[in-house]
Protein backbone atom coordinates (compact mmCIF):
# COMPACT_ATOMS: atom_id res chain seq x y z
CA UNK A 1 0.00 0.00 0.00
CA UNK A 2 1.25 3.47 -1.10
CA UNK A 3 1.85 6.34 1.04
CA UNK A 4 -1.35 7.91 -0.51
CA UNK A 5 -3.86 5.57 0.69
CA UNK A 6 -3.35 6.89 4.50
CA UNK A 7 -4.14 10.53 3.25
CA UNK A 8 -7.59 11.45 4.48
CA UNK A 9 -9.28 14.49 2.50
CA UNK A 10 -11.98 16.56 4.22
CA UNK A 11 -14.63 18.30 1.75
CA UNK A 12 -16.87 21.20 3.01
CA UNK A 13 -20.25 21.44 1.12
CA UNK A 14 -22.04 24.80 1.73
CA UNK A 15 -24.83 26.30 -0.25
CA UNK A 16 -27.18 29.26 0.16
CA UNK A 17 -29.48 29.54 -2.53
CA UNK A 18 -32.37 27.26 -4.08
CA UNK A 19 -33.55 24.33 -2.71
CA UNK A 20 -30.67 24.01 -0.04
CA UNK A 21 -30.92 20.85 0.89
CA UNK A 22 -31.55 19.48 -2.09
CA UNK A 23 -28.20 20.86 -3.88
CA UNK A 24 -25.89 19.51 -0.81
CA UNK A 25 -27.74 16.25 -0.97
CA UNK A 26 -27.09 16.05 -5.18
CA UNK A 27 -23.37 17.23 -4.38
CA UNK A 28 -22.56 14.72 -1.81
CA UNK A 29 -23.94 11.91 -4.40
CA UNK A 30 -21.51 13.45 -7.07
CA UNK A 31 -19.13 13.58 -4.38
CA UNK A 32 -19.06 9.51 -4.66
CA UNK A 33 -16.77 9.58 -8.32
CA UNK A 34 -13.86 11.24 -6.39
CA UNK A 35 -13.91 10.18 -3.07
CA UNK A 36 -14.89 7.16 -1.27
CA UNK A 37 -17.05 8.89 1.59
CA UNK A 38 -16.31 7.20 5.05
CA UNK A 39 -17.69 9.95 7.45
CA UNK A 40 -20.09 12.97 6.96
CA UNK A 41 -21.20 15.84 9.89
CA UNK A 42 -24.63 17.11 10.45
CA UNK A 43 -26.21 19.81 8.30
CA UNK A 44 -25.85 23.21 10.30
CA UNK A 45 -28.06 26.40 9.14
CA UNK A 46 -25.51 29.16 9.25
CA UNK A 47 -25.63 33.18 9.37
CA UNK A 48 -23.33 34.29 6.84
CA UNK A 49 -19.58 35.83 7.66
CA UNK A 50 -18.03 38.49 5.93
CA UNK A 51 -20.82 38.98 3.18
CA UNK A 52 -23.82 39.37 5.59
CA UNK A 53 -26.52 40.69 3.75
CA UNK A 54 -27.21 37.20 2.28
CA UNK A 55 -29.96 33.87 2.68
CA UNK A 56 -28.15 32.24 5.76
CA UNK A 57 -26.34 28.42 4.48
CA UNK A 58 -26.68 25.07 5.09
CA UNK A 59 -22.95 23.64 5.67
CA UNK A 60 -21.55 20.51 6.36
CA UNK A 61 -18.14 18.49 5.82
CA UNK A 62 -17.38 15.12 4.73
CA UNK A 63 -14.65 12.89 5.06
CA UNK A 64 -13.28 9.95 2.72
CA UNK A 65 -10.13 8.42 0.83
CA UNK A 66 -9.82 10.56 -2.54
CA UNK A 67 -9.56 8.95 -5.97
CA UNK A 68 -6.81 11.18 -7.16
CA UNK A 69 -4.59 13.87 -6.77
CA UNK A 70 -5.60 17.34 -5.03
CA UNK A 71 -5.25 19.52 -8.33
CA UNK A 72 -7.29 16.83 -10.18
CA UNK A 73 -9.88 16.58 -7.19
CA UNK A 74 -9.93 20.50 -7.55
CA UNK A 75 -10.74 20.50 -11.05
CA UNK A 76 -13.50 18.10 -10.49
CA UNK A 77 -15.22 19.91 -7.63
CA UNK A 78 -15.19 23.22 -9.85
CA UNK A 79 -16.83 20.93 -12.62
CA UNK A 80 -19.34 19.39 -10.32
CA UNK A 81 -20.31 22.52 -8.98
CA UNK A 82 -21.19 24.10 -12.18
CA UNK A 83 -22.63 20.74 -12.99
CA UNK A 84 -25.04 21.22 -10.14
CA UNK A 85 -25.96 25.07 -11.91
CA UNK A 86 -23.27 26.94 -9.38
CA UNK A 87 -23.42 30.53 -11.76
CA UNK A 88 -20.28 32.57 -11.72
CA UNK A 89 -20.42 34.99 -7.87
CA UNK A 90 -18.80 37.79 -6.12
CA UNK A 91 -16.21 36.62 -3.46
CA UNK A 92 -18.08 35.13 -0.06
CA UNK A 93 -21.31 35.93 -2.19
CA UNK A 94 -24.39 34.08 -2.31
CA UNK A 95 -24.00 30.51 -4.25
CA UNK A 96 -26.01 27.34 -5.22
CA UNK A 97 -23.18 24.96 -3.91
CA UNK A 98 -19.62 25.39 -3.01
CA UNK A 99 -17.39 22.53 -2.60
CA UNK A 100 -14.31 23.38 -0.23
CA UNK A 101 -10.99 20.79 -0.18
CA UNK A 102 -10.07 21.76 3.90
CA UNK A 103 -7.63 19.45 3.92
CA UNK A 104 -5.85 16.75 1.96
CA UNK A 105 -3.81 14.58 4.56
CA UNK A 106 -1.08 16.75 5.89
CA UNK A 107 -0.27 18.41 2.24
CA UNK A 108 0.53 21.91 1.88
CA UNK A 109 0.22 23.78 -1.16
CA UNK A 110 0.13 27.26 -1.94
CA UNK A 111 -0.67 28.48 -5.42
CA UNK A 112 -3.10 30.85 -7.31
CA UNK A 113 -5.13 28.16 -8.11
CA UNK A 114 -5.28 25.39 -5.02
CA UNK A 115 -4.47 26.50 -1.10
CA UNK A 116 -4.44 23.75 1.01
CA UNK A 117 -5.17 23.29 3.90
CA UNK A 118 -7.87 25.71 3.07
CA UNK A 119 -7.50 29.44 4.25
CA UNK A 120 -8.90 30.92 7.23
CA UNK A 121 -10.11 27.43 8.93
CA UNK A 122 -9.29 28.31 12.13
CA UNK A 123 -11.73 31.32 12.11
CA UNK A 124 -14.67 30.00 10.56
CA UNK A 125 -17.19 28.20 12.61
CA UNK A 126 -19.30 26.62 9.79
CA UNK A 127 -16.33 25.07 8.95
CA UNK A 128 -14.83 24.25 12.40
CA UNK A 129 -18.26 22.66 13.67
CA UNK A 130 -18.75 20.29 11.09
CA UNK A 131 -15.40 18.96 11.26
CA UNK A 132 -15.92 18.62 15.45
CA UNK A 133 -18.39 16.53 14.13
CA UNK A 134 -16.23 14.13 11.85
CA UNK A 135 -13.11 14.02 14.21
CA UNK A 136 -12.30 16.60 17.27
CA UNK A 137 -8.69 15.58 17.86
CA UNK A 138 -7.58 15.92 13.90
CA UNK A 139 -5.04 18.60 14.58
CA UNK A 140 -4.83 21.16 11.89
CA UNK A 141 -1.95 20.28 9.63
CA UNK A 142 -0.20 23.63 10.13
CA UNK A 143 -1.50 25.71 12.69
CA UNK A 144 -1.26 22.04 15.21
CA UNK A 145 -3.74 22.66 16.91
CA UNK A 146 -6.98 19.85 17.32
CA UNK A 147 -10.55 20.96 15.91
CA UNK A 148 -11.58 20.95 19.33
CA UNK A 149 -9.10 23.46 20.19
CA UNK A 150 -9.72 26.03 17.46
CA UNK A 151 -13.34 25.62 18.24
CA UNK A 152 -12.88 26.66 22.00
CA UNK A 153 -10.67 29.04 21.04
CA UNK A 154 -13.62 31.12 18.65
CA UNK A 155 -15.37 34.16 19.47
CA UNK A 156 -18.09 32.96 22.79
CA UNK A 157 -20.82 34.16 20.03
CA UNK A 158 -19.07 32.16 16.92
CA UNK A 159 -22.31 29.65 17.34
CA UNK A 160 -24.84 32.26 17.37
CA UNK A 161 -27.98 31.71 15.19
CA UNK A 162 -26.91 28.21 13.92
CA UNK A 163 -28.89 25.70 13.64
CA UNK A 164 -28.33 21.72 13.39
CA UNK A 165 -30.64 20.27 11.07
CA UNK A 166 -29.04 16.94 11.71
CA UNK A 167 -30.71 14.68 9.08
CA UNK A 168 -31.31 14.74 4.89
P1 LIG B 1 -15.08 29.47 -3.98
O1 LIG B 1 -15.63 30.82 -4.35
O2 LIG B 1 -15.10 29.19 -2.50
O3 LIG B 1 -15.68 28.34 -4.75
O4 LIG B 1 -13.51 29.48 -4.32
C1 LIG B 1 -13.05 29.98 -5.53
C2 LIG B 1 -11.62 29.54 -5.81
O5 LIG B 1 -10.88 29.16 -4.67
C3 LIG B 1 -11.55 28.37 -6.77
O6 LIG B 1 -11.51 28.84 -8.09
C4 LIG B 1 -10.28 27.65 -6.37
O7 LIG B 1 -9.31 27.68 -7.41
C5 LIG B 1 -9.78 28.40 -5.15
N1 LIG B 1 -9.27 27.50 -4.11
C6 LIG B 1 -8.07 27.63 -3.50
N2 LIG B 1 -7.87 26.67 -2.60
C7 LIG B 1 -8.99 25.88 -2.61
C8 LIG B 1 -9.37 24.71 -1.89
N3 LIG B 1 -8.57 24.16 -0.97
N4 LIG B 1 -10.59 24.17 -2.16
C9 LIG B 1 -11.41 24.75 -3.09
N5 LIG B 1 -11.11 25.86 -3.80
C10 LIG B 1 -9.89 26.42 -3.57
Amino acid sequence: MGQCDMEEVFIAIGSNLGDRLKNIVRAERGLLEFLEITGRSHVYETLPQYVVNQPPFLNLAVRGMPKMEPRPLLEALKRLEISLGRQPSARNGPRLIDLDILCFGERQIDTDELTLPHPRIEERYFVLRPLLDLNPNMRHPTIGKTIRQLVDELPIDADKGVKVISDH
